[in-house]
């Protein structure tokens, strides 16, 4: 059985129809890559899965129980959690309080998580007691993912976490993405970088202008020229 199950996904701003009967399906323990241009949808699909927006229609199933209507605060108690484009850490807090915010929902052990937090990622550790707005861009998509972790997650919602990070930077990130799914957590992640996210990922889909146009495992895909193509807008 998935652990995420989306069927016949339809979501709008207003009257601005944005995502047309999307389905797909993440299994427990996969790395899972939803790619697309600007402006396919991809963090709408995101916000919706995790309760920031609500659907138009279809089903979305979440460990055999429908979540469609669920509220933010609830899918983390349920054990989605969702690093949002932008990051969005508290910049006046240290850089450990933004973790203990992270777990809010009280899921699991406070101390347990932040040490694997810390043991992914040792440069919050050095940085604990920083400021949060003074790290620099790689640290701080660290520390989002970090907060993300501190709900202990089953699933976690990556959107864009390389964006505009240096290519050496970019390498770290997607590291420890790899880290946190072989220690057993679920990934969905949307990406601009199909070279790197189809590395990481078993399986992708590629959404354009809101349907999903193709799918396939991350091998089939990093060889379909359709997928560059979609990108491009052709
Ligand atoms: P990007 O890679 O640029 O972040 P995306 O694939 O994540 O793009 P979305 O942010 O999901 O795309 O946007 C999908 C469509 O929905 C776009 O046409 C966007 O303009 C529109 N949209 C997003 N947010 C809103 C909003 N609050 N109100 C109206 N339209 C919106």
């Amino acid at each position: 059985m998935a652990l995420l199950d989306v069927t016949d996904l339809d979501v709008a701003y207003g009257d601005i129809h944005v995502i047309w009967d999307v389905d797909f399906s993440v299994d427990a323990g996969e790395t899972v890559a939803l790619l697309g241009a600007n402006g396919a949808g991809k963090t709408t699909i995101l916000k919706t899965i995790c309760g920031v927006l609500s659907p138009l229609d279809g089903d979305i199933v979440y460990g055999g129980e429908s979540i469609t209507e669920i509220a933010p605060e609830e899918a983390v108690r349920r054990g989605i959690a969702h690093v949002p484009e932008g990051r969005e850490i508290f910049a006046d807090s240290t850089v450990k309080r933004n973790l203990e915010l992270g777990a809010y929902t009280n899921r699991g052990a406070m101390g347990e998580n932040l040490e694997r937090v810390y043991e992914i990622f040792p440069r919050l550790e050095e940085r604990a007691g920083q400021r949060a707005g003074t790290l620099s861009g790689g640290e701080q998509q660290m520390l989002a993912i970090g907060r993300g972790l501190m709900s202990e997650p089953d699933l976690l919602l990556l959107d864009e976490a390389s964006l505009g990070l240096a290519p050496v930077l970019v390498d770290d990130v997607f590291e420890a993405i790899q880290r946190i799914n072989e220690q057993g957590t679920t990934v969905f992640l949307v990406e601009q970088d199909i070279h790197n996210a189809l590395r990481v990922a078993d399986r992708g889909y590629v959404l354009k202008s809101g349907r999903i146009e193709l799918s396939g495992s991350a091998e089939e895909l990093a060889g379909d020229e359709r997928v560059e193509a979609s990108y491009l807008g052709e």
